[in-house]
């Protein structure tokens, strides 16, 4: 229909008046070419592969060309212009094929010079996060734009606001110069003043406070709160597994998750409370003191539900959760730094203990942050300094009563502490990235141990090791089981790898091809903690695993509780008619056993059979007399 292919004039965004104001606060309209944007329209030009990129600002009537490769002329109008759509959204705009587009199909630079066919413009922000106009790219052919080449547009759109802002400084800061010097009038001095405080005390991606403003407003409040004597909250809230959201959707998605995160607590803010930026994914926020600890326990829910939500980026869903650490004026501190410490220590909290969640400073934690920071220090050299060894704990046959194999388990003999719990450090060590080295420690002393008993003439049995999430998906364990396996000659049936549910949650697709290559390799792999997690059987099914490990809270629980009972009739019976074998854990006396072997379960772990024991004890366990007689004894 002829209508449908009208050009469309761009309509007028209903914050006009600011965006202008905002725009004029740049001096940058009408200016000449400058070399720094220079840079960046030919960085465009040459990484996405277009003859023209433009830095357009969209003044009132027209689109000003502060930068131009590939094109000649200086502006030209708004009404006509790609642009004056492009800021009418959040999102980048891109045209892929213009003459198909009824809003360009009859645009006079479509149907006459320069021929546009393909556009695709990101919006440039003032720092009070105005629409000043965009950085695009342009093309006489028609094309499409890639993730990739999106996230590239992005980036550069970001250096061209971050040169804006520091431009801006600098013309604030030379005017309160000169006006220093000409002796200028007081207001005209204030005016200077603050224009210079605010551009240094906002930052650029949220518009939010930055950290140095934070700290200035936060002094006057402590000083208000203490005349009148109330009660007040400061929080630090962080988004969970930000580096996860960038590693994965890459930074563009993960500046729009913090501007989507700054959106959603900003709806929430009364007039007197201040929200900040105080670094890449950390926001604090000062609250109007609360009438009684419901209503800020009940504020604490309120903007916690309200950043647990998802983004949409580039066709994906990122679902985003965050974490907020509470301290309260005046019990957990009278002081700024105190109180910005002392929340972000709870803040930190609240992450270990799974995130998306609110916590509330106690002492205890400053004490156990010290403590972790330590470990995590100490840790980074216990691998060089042997510090590290294994303990192998027997896992019973429970019909036959006889050795079925050992587990692996992993303890850290620390000079000043003794032996840590890996329930500790292991957590440490998955967030450091540290586990990587240390899985393949562990993973290479396992193997080796069970070569060395097998050349000291003992019986085989099978091991198990078990992997951590990161060790699985960040390190080579393929090629290590793989390398390992030839270099000793053990045969691969008899390593065990026992794995979580959380694990194959995390990258469902990653961790099904690496099992499926260990599979190929011949190794035995097991679920471990099941019950605990997510997972059904539905799910299970269509992993390539071997055995399932029934969490140690059902087997205690079973002794008591019918239920717990039924439960683990249920898991077993179905695991078999699934042909896997079942492992119970943390068996730790007589009557649980025996529950256990009423169920079916094919085998059991637990301190009623055996502590872990050090190598060379596991080593006199496996020698035949001794095994046979414990596995009877407690069969
Ligand atoms: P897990 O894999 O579930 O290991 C079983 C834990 O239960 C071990 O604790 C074991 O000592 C303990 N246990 C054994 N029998 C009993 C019992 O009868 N009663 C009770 N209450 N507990 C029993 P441990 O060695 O402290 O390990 C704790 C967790 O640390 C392990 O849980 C595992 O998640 C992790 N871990 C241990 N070793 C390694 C390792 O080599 N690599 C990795 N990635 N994680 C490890
Ligand atoms: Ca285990
Ligand atoms: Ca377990």
């Amino acid at each position: 229909m002829r209508s449908d292919l009208h050009m469309m004039t761009p309509q007028i965004p209903v914050d006009e008046a600011r965006r202008l104001a905002a725009l004029h606060a740049t001096s940058l309209f009408g200016t000449g070419p400058e070399e720094a944007f220079d840079r960046i329209t030919r960085m465009a030009s040459k990484l996405l592969h277009v003859p023209t990129a433009l830095i357009s600002l969209v003044g009132a009537d027209t689109q000003w060309f502060k930068s131009r490769c590939g094109f000649d002329p200086q502006y030209g109008p708004r009404d006509t212009s790609f642009c004056g759509h492009a800021i009418l959204s959040d999102e980048p705009m891109v045209v892929e094929d213009a003459s198909k587009d009824p809003r360009f199909a009859d645009n006079p630079s479509v149907l006459g010079t320069p021929h546009v066919r393909f556009y695709a413009g990101m919006q440039l922000y003032s720092v009070d996060r105005a629409k000043l106009g965009t950085l695009c790219i342009i093309d006489s052919e028609p094309r499409a734009l890639g993730e990739e080449e999106l996230a590239e547009l992005h980036d550069l759109a970001r250096m061209v606001e971050e040169l804006i802002h520091h431009r801006q400084l600098a013309i604030a800061a030379q005017q309160l110069h000169d006006g220093l010097q000409q002796n200028a009038s007081r207001a005209q001095l204030a005016a200077s003043a603050g224009q210079v405080e605010f551009l240094l005390n906002h930052d650029t991606l949220t518009g939010l406070a930055n950290r140095q403003a934070l700290l200035g407003t936060i002094r006057d409040r402590i000083t208000d709160w203490q005349q009148r004597q109330v009660p007040a909250a400061v929080a630090c809230l962080n988004v969970d597994r930000f580096k996860r959201v960038n590693d994965a959707f890459g930074h563009a998605a993960g500046d729009e998750v913090l501007v989507a995160v700054t959106r959603c607590l900003q709806a929430e803010l009364g007039a007197d409370d201040l929200l900040a930026r105080t670094g890449s994914d950390e926001f604090v926020l000062l609250l109007s003191p609360p009438a009684d600890e419901a209503a800020l326990q009940a504020r604490l829910v309120r903007l916690l539900d309200s950043v647990n939500s998802s983004v949409s980026w580039a066709g994906k869903d990122i679902s985003i959760t965050c974490s907020i650490g509470v301290a309260r004026f005046p019990q957990d501190g009278e002081d700024a730094d105190t109180l910005l410490s002392n929340a972000n220590t709870a803040m930190r909290h609240a992450k270990e203990t799974g995130g998306a969640r609110t916590q509330y400073f106690a002492p205890s934690q400053r004490r156990e942050l010290v403590r972790r920071m330590a470990l995590e220090h100490q840790l980074h050299r216990a691998i060089e300094r042997e510090e590290l060894f294994l303990q192998y704990q027997p896992k019973i046959d429970l019909q036959g009563g006889t050795l079925a194999g050992f587990e692996a388990l992993l303890r850290w003999r620390h000079p000043v502490h003794g032996v840590v719990s890996p329930e500790e450090f292991v957590p440490i060590a998955e967030e450091t990235g540290l586990i990587v080295p240390i899985g393949d420690w562990l993973v290479r002393t396992a193997i080796r141990q069970m070569a060395g008993w097998h050349a000291a003439g003992l019986p085989e049995v099978p091991v198990a090791v078990n992997l951590s999430a990161r060790q699985f998906l960040q390190g080579d364990v393929v090629g290590l089981v793989g390398e390992m396996l030839a270099e000793t000659q053990v045969a691969p049936h008899l390593l065990e790898l026992e794995l979580t549910e959380s694990l194959s949650m995390a990258d469902p697709e990653r961790s099904l091809a690496i099992m499926r290559e260990l599979r190929e390799l011949g190794v035995t792999l097991s679920i471990d903690d099941f019950g605990t997690g997510y997972s059904s059987f539905a799910y299970l099914k269509r992993l390539p695993i071997d055995k399932l490990k029934i969490d140690k809270s059902f087997v205690n629980d079973m002794v008591h509780s019918s239920d717990a009972r039924a439960i683990v009739q249920a898991i077993v019976a179905m695991a078999h008619s699934m042909h896997l074998h079942v492992v119970a854990e943390g068996v730790e006396s007589a009557p649980q056993a025996l529950a256990l072997r009423e169920t079916g379960c094919d085998q059991a772990q637990g301190y009623y059979y055996s502590r872990p024991l050090d190598a060379g004890e596991a080593g006199s366990f496996l020698a035949p007399a001794p095994a046979a007689k414990v596995g009877i004894a407690r069969g």
